[in-house]
């Protein structure tokens, strides 16, 4: 049953970030699977405070909440099998830190592989999603998803002469 209270949803997000109209929702009910169920509702978080929000008001409310990233994944993860809220977190998508010596970078979740890829091309650095999948895939959800590809977890690899050799440890 869909207990979602929109005013809280509100308060939290502001009116431009909320989905409640069947058809916006229809498209966030199903990813690159195929299944599919409607949520109660979409936010778009800009911050992690309004995460924290989401997810007290959430956990009291006893309400899912389904983090999607890119909606590529191929198992159904996305789909809110249950109902409840999905979290959007395409406005996250800020590069926080690309720190050289250490050969590591801090982005939020919603950061597109392509976009960390322009930013760190100046160094002679790059992740290596799968080229079909770059513009979409965002880093959490790779992660999440253990994403395998050429690698294992976010990390920068270096470029060196004409092979890709890992600048950084598998794991
Ligand atoms: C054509 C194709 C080929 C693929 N090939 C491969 C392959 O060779 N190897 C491989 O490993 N994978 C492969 N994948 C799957 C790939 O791992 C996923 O598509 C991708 O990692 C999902 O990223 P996304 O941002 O779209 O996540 P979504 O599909 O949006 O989400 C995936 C999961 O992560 C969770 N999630 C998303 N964001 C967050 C967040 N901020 N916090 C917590 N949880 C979050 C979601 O709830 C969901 O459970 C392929 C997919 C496609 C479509």
């Amino acid at each position: 049953m869909n207990t979602v209270d929109v005013s809280k949803l509100r308060e939290i997000f502001g009116e431009e970030n909320i989905k409640t109209d069947p058809s916006d929702l229809y498209a966030f009910g199903s990813d690159s699977s195929v299944h599919h169920a409607m949520p109660w509702a979409v936010v778009r978080p800009d911050s992690t405070e309004q995460v924290q929000k989401l997810m007290t008001y959430a956990n009291e409310a006893l309400i899912p909440v389904i983090p999607r990233g890119g909606g590529s994944g191929m198992c159904g993860q996305t789909v809110p099998v249950k109902g409840g809220i999905v979290l959007d977190m395409k406005h996250m998508n800020r590069i926080l830190e690309i720190n050289l010596p250490d050969v590591y970078c801090r982005v939020e979740p919603g950061v597109v592989d392509d976009d960390l890829n322009l930013a760190l091309k100046p160094h002679g650095m790059f992740y290596p999603p799968p080229r079909f999948l770059a513009h979409r895939h965002h880093r959490r959800g790779d992660s999440q998803q253990r994403f395998g590809g050429p690698v294992r977890e976010i990390r920068c690899h270096k470029r060196r002469g004409f092979g890709h050799e890992s600048g950084a440890a598998h794991r």
